[in-house]
């Protein structure tokens, strides 16, 4: 199996040197040559426990790692006793016609990225060990939240790794922030940045790209790396839950065969979750149709529907802040294979985003676009307003991402009546963003995030996330604080070389 880029198919790579490299050298993206089906083998597959399952998908794609590799990365990635027991659970929605709660976040940061990202730093030792000498891999993340915690529990520990995470002093929230400044592990490091994210995702980029910092690394046997969301390694782990998904919901329905269809509806940012879903119905997952759900930021809404992608727009700032984006990078994989692998085109659709701010795809790919998606978005009062009655109606409780797809399932089944069963990517836990929960369901008010805590344990009777909980007396080990301009001085002397 090779991967082409987006931008440039006559570039082919292997999966070490894709999930190495993170993004090609001219700026597209790594996508399979084409998808391996397992269409014939999905009831043998449904016997499988979720490692033994990832094992089977991952060494479709990765067919430069042996199967002791392999093995080792998924043994260890998704060990039961990290995610408390089952690795991702579907739970019915009760008083909803065949709707299907997938939930992703039982890992140990409590949000969907554990999937991925506890499975990405062994991924990418393993690839660093044949493609850069057995390099020190020195990851860098700017983050807004859930990223750089679910990277810094992902590579905590990982030989022959280090990481340092960059977030806006003022930007993340009190959870978010106890998550990361209460770090365990011997080579991690966190430091607020005096700036807000595009400040640190800036300098991290511009970081990755210096000619002279990239010569100091090497003179010292280490090689700069990305964690972030358009990395194969992050993509590929996704796929695995989806056929898991599917086995559960059939189990659940008594269905014997492996034909029977369903919709999938995931809260979207970056278009990669979705994307994984889409990758497999490629491998043969019978799936209708994909339901795509953004909040005020409802760039994709309007792509899917109109086929003109538009980023020069207001920013909001919402209460699911993790699809607060306009930018949707994954995307770009999608049009590629949409437009049936033409690099030439895609390379001048993205080249158009970044010189005017817009893109239109033509009528062609619009359809095929429509073929398979739909899309909804939802705006702040639409998000709590379903927070409410989800717990009224189904008593059941979930987060201010989720929320935004179930709103979006809703709008979907009225306007087409397609009533097939939908399972529903649920991507973070509903302590992970207290506040907008509570406030949803109930008048309580109080500024110390564990009061709040507690009170939506109390009001909603679900047990908090050991993790979480445990937040509480832990240690702080991280008060780093740096200028935007001093953020490579920080990265030097953490690492401990000398210009
Ligand atoms: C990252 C994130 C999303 C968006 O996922 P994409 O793959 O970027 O589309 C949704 N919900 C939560 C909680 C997230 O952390």
């Amino acid at each position: 199996m090779y991967y082409k880029s987006t931008r440039n198919s006559s570039l082919k790579v292997t999966a070490s040197e894709a999930i190495a490299k993170g993004i090609s050298e001219e700026g597209g993206l790594f996508v399979p040559e084409s998808f391996p089906s397992v269409k014939e083998r999905l009831s043998e597959l449904r016997k499988l426990d979720y490692i033994s399952l990832a094992k089977e998908i991952l060494s479709l794609y990765l067919t430069d790692y042996t199967k002791e590799e392999i093995d080792e990365c998924a043994e260890k990635a998704y060990e039961t006793s990290k995610f408390s027991g089952e690795q991702v659970r579907l739970h019915e929605v009760e008083n909803e016609d065949g709707v299907y709660s997938l939930e992703l976040w039982h890992g140990p940061t409590c949000a969907f990225k554990d999937m991925a990202l506890q499975l990405l730093p062994h991924l990418l030792t393993k690839a660093f060990k044949k493609q850069a000498d057995g390099k020190k891999a020195v990851i860098l993340v700017a983050t807004s939240g859930d990223t750089g915690k679910a990277a810094l529990e992902g590579f905590k520990d990982v030989e022959n790794t280090q990481i340092i995470v960059f977030y806006p002093e003022n930007g993340v929230s009190p959870m978010q922030l106890r998550q990361m400044n209460t770090q365990e592990g011997e080579n991690v490091c966190v430091c607020a940045v005096k700036g807000n994210f595009d400040d640190c995702q800036t300098q991290v980029k511009r970081i990755f790209t210096s000619v002279e910092l990239k010569k100091l690394l090497a003179e010292n046997n280490m090689l700069f790396s990305s964690a972030n969301s358009i990395n194969w390694g992050r993509l590929l782990p996704q796929i695995v839950y989806y056929f898991y998904a599917y086995f559960r919901f059939l189990d659940r329905m008594g269905v014997e065969n492996e034909e029977e269809e369903i919709n999938i509806a995931v809260p979207t940012g970056n278009f990669g979750n979705i994307l994984a879903a889409y990758y497999a119905k490629m491998m043969g997952l019978p799936v209708n149709k994909f339901i795509c759900a953004s909040n005020s930021n409802n760039v994709l809404t309007d792509f899917i529907n109109g086929g003109t992608y538009n980023k020069l727009r207001h920013f909001y700032t919402t209460i699911s802040p993790s699809m607060d984006i306009l930018v949707s990078s994954n995307l770009e994989r999608l049009l590629y294979h949409l437009a049936g692998n033409d690099d030439k085109q895609t390379a001048e659709w993205m080249n158009a985003l970044n010189s005017k701010g817009e893109y239109t795809v033509d009528a062609a790919t619009e359809e095929r676009v429509k073929e398979n998606f739909a899309a909804y978005c939802c705006d702040e009062k639409g998000t709590s307003e379903n927070i409410k009655d989800t717990f009224e109606n189904s008593s059941y409780l979930i987060d201010t991402h989720t929320a935004v797809a179930f709103k979006a399932v809703k709008e979907y089944r009225e306007e087409t009546e397609d009533y097939t069963p939908v399972v529903i990517a649920s991507t973070a836990s509903p302590y992970k963003f207290s506040k907008s929960v509570l406030s949803s369901i109930s008048d309580y008010e109080n500024n110390d995030e564990f009061a709040v805590v507690e009170e939506l344990s109390k009001v909603s009777g679900l047990e908090v996330p050991a993790a979480l909980k445990a937040l509480k007396t832990k240690p702080t080990r991280f008060t780093n604080v740096c200028d935007r301009d001093s953020i490579s001085e920080f990265v030097i002397n953490t690492l401990g070389i000398k210009e």
